[in-house]
């Protein structure tokens, strides 16, 4: 079946046409501004030990998550990812090598999306249908595939920098004073700030909450 679908595909192959600022129907930042939720996103994983710590204060704070998991990690490293996924946290795609997309040929970004997605279901049987392309990096044709392959394109709204290594201080600072109705946050699972995060996690969450947000997943932060 994949291999009919990417074949399809890469018949519909279009002319590259980089992209630097996407706005599109198909491009979300941030859910309802009506509504008093947010995400939490957490990028690159799974890894085969700090994913766990971040699900632990997660299932500490009884909140769901999205995880956008890179292809490799979790043929690496599939016990996280699964746990993830039986816990209640959505999974999205954060493609196979975490490549830019913004450069790719359509017949590499295909393999890129088809191979991840495919490996996602072989874990947990589940269908993904969130695709986040790396550094939020994406082209024309990159578009086009997601819209063809019905997923939709998530980026964020709110960035914590736990990238950076920034102090949890700041981390919480900025999270505090920025976070908005609707809002996406984007963390990471995969970045040796881990211990930041985790203590970051543990501070906003109960914080956030005070303040009357609810944590849901992409999906539902976007119903
Ligand atoms: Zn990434």
């Amino acid at each position: 079946m994949w291999t009919q679908l990417v074949s399809t595909l890469l018949a519909a192959t279009l002319v590259f046409t980089p992209v630097t600022l996407i706005e599109d129907d198909n491009v979300y930042t941030h859910g309802s501004r009506e509504e008093r939720t947010i995400a939490l996103t957490f990028d690159d994983g799974p890894h085969p030990t700090y994913t766990d710590r971040i699900l632990d204060v997660l299932e500490k704070h009884n909140v769901k998550a999205t995880f956008f998991a890179v292809g490799v990690n979790a043929e690496n490293y599939p016990a996280p990812l699964l746990r993830a996924y039986e816990e209640g946290h959505e999974i999205g795609n954060h493609t196979y090598n975490h490549k830019s997309m913004r450069t790719m040929s359509y017949e590499d970004m295909l393999r890129e999306v088809t191979d991840t997605a495919k490996r996602i279901y072989d874990l947990t049987d589940y269908g993904v249908n969130l695709i986040r392309p790396p550094q939020g990096a994406m082209s024309a044709q990159f578009l086009s595939l997601a819209e063809e392959l019905g997923y939709r394109i998530v980026l964020w709204d709110v960035d914590t920098r736990d990238w950076a290594h920034e102090p949890v201080d700041k981390m919480v600072k900025n999270i505090m004073e920025s976070t908005d109705n609707g809002d996406i946050i984007l963390f990471h699972d995969y970045h040796p700030s881990v211990a930041n995060t985790i203590k970051t996690l543990d501070i906003i969450i109960p914080a956030l909450q005070e303040q009357g947000f609810r944590f849901v997943t992409v999906s539902e932060l976007l119903s």
